[in-house]
């Protein structure tokens, strides 16, 4: 890490990052052609009932592969993505492809997509939103949009306007990852969310009988309850955390215990399968 120069002058250099920006570079450049070479898909992940069990939704969650650099995580390149406003084309990709997706499933089961502060602050979100919703022919109401509490940060009006403009059209709007952010509840007062999406860290916690995570998911609970929204608690990975996470009266659950997220396929082949049981 410091390299004798000789002549007693020690420089400090950092190789590893030096290399994070070299690599940061190559990833921006490739991510640049991307979308042209198709080279981004979805994943799909269910959402179900706490109680029934049943299916309500599935969230999207992009994925890029690239020849050089693999399976790219979206906690890699979204963050990219995000600084190189490249989430603005991507964003209108995946909302296009998840309602064309969405429009093929049975009424009942809703579409989840993450939408990046950026995408809120263009201009014509809505726009984007209108025209994914008509060319799917997707119902608006089984549109389900999720932004974390840092759309809060920044122009924090104009993100709010967005998202009233896409719940006018019939979508509704999820809060994501709540609590991890810079949580001030004064926006819960000027935006009707219809979720609140309880962090994977809390339902960690729960589940290691942490009293602050249990005290956290117990009050989240109750007051989207007095506010007149649901709770969905993410990352729920066994059968025990559901049971828990269901007693502590979450309306929703998402995690590895009811399914992974799976490509396309495999979400055809789900109602490919049930409508042969209905038929049967
Ligand atoms: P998110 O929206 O909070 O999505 C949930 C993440 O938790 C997903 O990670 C999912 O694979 C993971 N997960 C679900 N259940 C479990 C579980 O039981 N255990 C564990 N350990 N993890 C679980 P993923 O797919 O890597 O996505 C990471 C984040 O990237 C997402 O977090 C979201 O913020 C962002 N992202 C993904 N797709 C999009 C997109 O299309 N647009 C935007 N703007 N962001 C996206
Ligand atoms: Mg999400
Ligand atoms: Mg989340
Ligand atoms: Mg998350």
């Amino acid at each position: 890490r410091v390299k004798d120069e000789g002549g007693g002058q020690f420089h400090e250099y950092e190789p590893s990052l030096h290399a994070t920006a070299e690599e940061r570079r190559k990833l921006e450049l490739s991510l640049r052609s991307a979308l042209a070479n198709n080279e981004l898909f979805l994943n799909f992940q269910p959402v179900v009932n706490a109680r029934s069990e049943n299916l309500v939704s599935f969230e999207a969650l992009v994925r890029w592969k690239n020849p050089d650099h693999g399976i790219v995580s979206p906690a890699k390149f979204i963050p990219l993505a995000e600084d190189t406003r490249l989430i603005v084309p991507i964003g209108q990709w995946v909302m296009q492809e998840a309602c064309n997706e969405a429009a093929t499933w049975p009424e009942y089961v809703k579409i989840n997509v993450n939408v990046s502060p950026e995408q809120l602050l263009e201009p014509d979100f809505a726009t984007t939103v209108v025209q994914a919703l008509s060319r799917s022919g997707l119902t608006p109401s089984r549109l389900e949009i999720e932004v974390t509490e840092s759309i809060f940060l920044r122009d924090a009006d104009v993100a709010r306007r967005a998202l009233e403009q896409v719940m006018a059209l019939g979508c509704s709007v999820a809060l994501d990852d709540f609590g991890t952010g810079y949580s001030s509840l004064g926006y819960l007062r000027k935006l009707k969310f219809s979720t609140i999406k309880v962090d994977r860290s809390f339902v960690q916690g729960a589940s290691q009988n942490s009293a602050e995570s249990l005290a956290i998911i117990n009050a989240v609970v109750a007051m989207a309850g007095s506010l007149g929204m649901t709770t969905t608690a993410e990352g729920v990975e066994t059968a025990e955390e559901a049971a828990m996470i269901r007693d502590m009266g979450c309306d929703k659950i998402q995690g590895y215990h009811f399914g992974r997220p799976m490509p396309v396929e495999e979400v055809r082949a789900v109602f490919k399968r049930s409508e042969t049981i209905r038929t049967a």
